[in-house]
């Protein structure tokens, strides 16, 4: 990476937000979101590096750190709630003492790129064969494709979805099988929501619904309501997009910037799963159980 770093001119700093802008307007993240630039260096800096990351921990700033990047890209917002204090009493307050200290500036997209079409829900969505694909909710006045979540009509079998989707995300996937279903089910209609998508996936129609994380009463509506319920684990439902966005922002700056994605940001769970089609058989001989029908 060094050797290669002679080769990088770098740009200004407000050039980098412009292009980040020009690809998922920070206007389209939700209310609640806290978007943008959220922390510019007092002393400004060429952005020649620029770290990708899900979720901005202290390895992963220690990372950058070691890296010397300029710029941090962090999915989700590292500053959300306001900081009273920047002690290094908490992580939290650390990781922006350490971007402070460093004069790295940081960036924060997180509902932007979730609606954006292209962007997190539909790199999470190319796991299922799409037949056709729209946003649960549009985001009005934005191009077509772009808003909330994404529904997919679909024909494939539940067990490819779920192998399909273990491919995707590099990682197991919890199945939570709706009453009835078994494997072969043939799934036609898919809600999607990267991360925590109870809220959003709420009530929807749909044979199949994929998100990161739900709770066990929401896990349960669903299940009763004919919906099998596949969960990716948090981040694991939103990290791959960054693979998808490093060459698209390196092209988008005309190469005069390193982008690369952090090798230290993880999902903090681990799933230990063993054969899936025989966990799925489990569970439908309960279901059989239950329902000799
Ligand atoms: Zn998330």
């Amino acid at each position: 990476m060094l050797r290669r770093m002679n080769t990088f001119s770098g740009q200004k700093l407000a050039a980098v937000v412009k292009e980040l802008e020009n690809f998922a307007p920070t206007s389209w993240a939700e209310k609640w979101d806290n978007v943008g630039l959220l922390i510019e260096p007092h002393r400004e800096k060429q952005i020649k590096k620029i770290l990708l990351t899900n979720d901005l921990t202290e390895p992963v700033v220690k990372e950058a750190l070691e890296k010397e990047v300029e710029l941090i890209i962090s999915y989700h917002p590292p500053i959300f709630k306001p900081l009273t204090r920047i002690t290094q009493s908490h992580w939290k307050e650390r990781v922006v003492a350490a971007c402070l200290a460093n004069d790295i500036a940081l960036y924060s997209p997180h509902t932007a790129w979730d609606k954006k079409s292209g962007g997190v829900n539909d790199w999470l969505s190319k796991a299922v064969n799409i037949l056709s694909i729209r946003p649960l909710e549009p985001e009005l006045g934005a191009p077509p494709g772009t808003g909330s979540g994404r529904y997919i009509e679909t024909k494939m079998e539940l067990s490819q979805v779920v192998e399909s989707l273990q491919k995707r995300i590099k990682n197991s996937v919890h199945v939570a099988l709706a009453v009835g279903h078994t494997p072969k089910t043939l799934i036609q209609s898919v809600g999607i929501c990267a991360g925590s998508g109870a809220s959003l996936l709420k009530g929807i129609q749909a044979d199949l619904i994929i998100t990161g994380e739900m709770s066990h009463h929401e896990v349960l509506e669903f299940t009763h309501n004919n919906t099998t319920v596949l969960l990716c684990n948090h981040s694991n439902s939103e990290r791959g997009f960054l693979h998808e966005f490093c060459p698209i922002l390196a092209k988008s700056l005309n190469e005069e910037c390193l982008v690369f994605v952090s090798e230290e940001d993880e999902d903090p769970l681990v799933t230990v799963a063993s054969d899936i089609n025989k966990e799925l058989s489990a569970f439908v001989d309960v279901y059989k159980q239950l329902d000799p029908a």
